[in-house]
C-alpha cells in the first residue's frame, strides 16, 4: 500500500472536499516520486527460504486462537504457529500439521481454521514492506480506474475475463473514438504483463506505461498515437498467482496460476498452455512442476481470456508480453528452432526487436535461441492472428530485484513501447 499517496488523498479530501483532485495523484512522475530508493541501492536477490514453494500449503491452515497476553502468544509461537495478526484477546496466522496437533490440546482454544489453500487472498497481506512501491492487484485495479476516470474522453477499463479464483483481468484501453469492448478498425497495440506470478516488475512496466501515456497525452507523438491507434494495456495477466506470491508478506517464488491439478498440486504455467506445439518441448506434464503445460492447450481461464481477446480484435498489429528477468527481447519462434516462414515478417521482427533493444539496452534474439519452449503465448498469437508479438524479459537480478529498479526499467521500456506504437500503423514500413 502506498501510504504517502493514501495520506495525500485523505488530506485533499478533507481540505478541499473535491474528489477529482485525488486523481491528480496518479501521474507518472508522481508515481515515480514515490520510489524514493536511490538507484544505486538496487538489491541483489535475497536468499529467501525455499521451504514455502508451491505445495507447502498442504496441511496448513489459517487459524484464529485465543491469546490474552504476550505469554499466551509466546506459547503459540513455541507450538509452531506463524502469528501474522494480533488483536486484543486473540491471534491469527498459519499453522502446519504439527501446530494443528498442538492446538487441539486443552492448552489452547481454537476459534476458527481455514485451509491455507482456500484463502485466495481473503486476508489482507501485501508485498514485503521494502517492496511496497510494487502494485498489488487492488492497487493495480485502482490505478487503472483512476487513469481512466481522469482521462475518460480517451481511456476506459474493462475485464477481459475471470481468473481461476474469480478475479477480473483488467484492461485499460486508450482510443479516442471507442470505449470498452466496442470494436475499432484502427491498428491496435496490446501490452500484456505478469502472466508469470513472481515477475512483479512485469506488472509495473506496463502499468507505468499507461500512466506515462496519460501524462503525456498532449505531446505531439503521443497525441497522434492516441488518435490513430487502438491501444490495450493488461498489466496483470495472472492476478491469482501474483496475490498468492505476496499474500504472506514474504515471497513464494510462485510462477503459475492457481488451478487445482488432478494430483491436488497447484497451478498451470500459463506460458506453456497456449496451442503452439503444445507441451512438445520445454514444458512438463508433471502437474507439480513449475512448467506444467496443463491437461490440454487452453485449459486455463487466463489463457482462454487472452485467446478470446486476440481473436476478437483482429485489428491488433503489435504486441509485447512482459516477463522477467534476462534483459532480452525475444521474437518467434520460441517453440521451434526454425525461423518464422514469412520472410517479410522475419525482417520486421528482427528490425523492430533490434530498435527496441537499442532503446532498452537489452539483447534482441529469436526466442528459441535462448531455449525451446512450446505453448508460448507470443508464438500462438503470431501464428493464430499474425500480430507481431514480442516477449520482453525485463532487467534485474532475480525475480525480486527491489523497488529501486522500477524507475529505470520503466523509463527504458516506455521508450521501447512508444517505438512499437510508432510502427503499429505499418510494422513493415522501416524494413
Ligand atoms: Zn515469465
Amino acid at each position: 500500500m502506498k501510504k504517502l499517496l493514501l495520506v495525500s488523498l485523505l488530506l485533499q479530501a478533507a481540505y478541499f472536499a473535491a474528489p477529482l483532485q485525488a486523481e491528480d495523484n496518479v501521474s507518472y512522475s508522481q508515481l515515480l516520486a514515490q520510489l524514493s530508493v536511490p538507484a544505486a541501492d538496487i538489491a541483489p536477490e535475497p536468499s529467501y527460504s525455499k521451504s514455502t514453494l508451491p505445495g507447502a500449503d498442504e496441511g496448513r491452515y489459517w487459524v484464529t486462537v485465543l491469546a490474552a497476553d504476550k505469554h499466551a502468544r509466546t506459547r503459540l509461537l513455541e507450538a509452531g504457529m506463524d502469528i501474522v495478526e494480533i488483536s486484543k484477546d486473540r491471534v491469527s496466522g498459519f499453522a502446519g500439521p504439527y501446530t494443528m496437533a498442538q492446538l487441539s490440546s486443552k492448552a489452547f482454544t481454537l476459534v476458527s481454521k481455514v485451509p491455507a489453500s482456500a484463502l485466495a487472498g481473503g486476508y489482507n497481506k501485501d508485498f514485503p514492506s521494502a517492496d511496497s512501491a510494487y502494485h498489488n492487484y487492488k492497487e493495480t485495479t485502482d490505478l487503472l480506474n483512476s487513469l481512466a476516470a481522469k482521462n475518460s474522453d480517451i481511456a476506459s477499463v474493462f475485464s477481459i475475463g475471470k481468473t481461476t479464483e474469480g478475479r477480473d483481468i483488467w484492461c485499460l484501453r486508450i482510443n479516442s473514438s471507442a470505449k470498452g469492448t466496442a470494436p475499432s478498425s484502427k491498428p491496435g497495440a496490446f501490452f500484456l504483463g505478469n502472466i508469470h506470478a513472481r515477475e512483479h516488475l512485469a506488472n509495473e512496466v506496463p502499468l507505468l506505461l499507461a500512466a506515462w501515456l496519460m501524462d503525456h497525452r498532449n505531446d505531439a507523438d503521443v497525441k497522434k498515437y492516441i488518435s490513430t491507434l487502438d491501444i490495450y494495456i493488461v498489466p496483470m495477466g495472472n492476478p491469482d498467482g501474483v496475490e498468492y506470491d505476496v499474500k504472506s508478506g514474504s515471497y513464494q517464488y510462485y510462477r503459475k496460476n492457481m488451478s487445482v491439478n488432478s494430483d491436488k498440486s497447484r497451478g498451470v504455467d500459463l506460458n506453456r498452455n497456449f496451442d503452439s506445439w503444445w507441451c512438445e518441448s520445454g514444458a512438463s506434464t508433471y502437474p507439480n512442476s513449475d512448467t506444467y503445460c496443463g491437461p490440454k492447450a487452453f485449459s486455463e481461464p487466463e489463457s482462454q481470456a487472452i485467446k478470446r481477446f486476440f481473436e476478437a480484435r483482429r485489428n491488433i498489429k503489435t504486441h509485447i508480453s512482459y516477463h522477467s528477468y534476462a534483459s532480452e527481447i525475444l521474437y518467434p519462434w520460441g517453440g521451434n528452432e526454425a525461423d518464422v516462414p514469412n520472410a517479410k515478417d522475419k525482417q520486421a521482427f528482427v528490425k523492430i526487436a533490434g530498435e527496441m533493444a537499442k532503446l532498452t539496452g537489452y539483447e534482441s534474439l529469436k526466442s528459441s535461441d535462448m531455449y525451446i519452449a512450446t505453448g508460448d503465448s507470443c508464438d500462438w498469437a503470431y501464428a493464430a492472428t499474425g500480430v507481431l508479438a514480442f516477449t520482453f524479459e525485463l532487467e534485474g537480478r532475480g525475480f525480486y530485484p527491489g523497488a529501486a529498479i522500477i524507475n529505470g526499467a520503466a523509463d527504458r521500456n516506455i521508450k521501447a513501447a512508444v517505438y512499437l506504437l510508432s510502427v503499429t500503423d505499418n510494422p513493415y514500413k522501416n524494413i
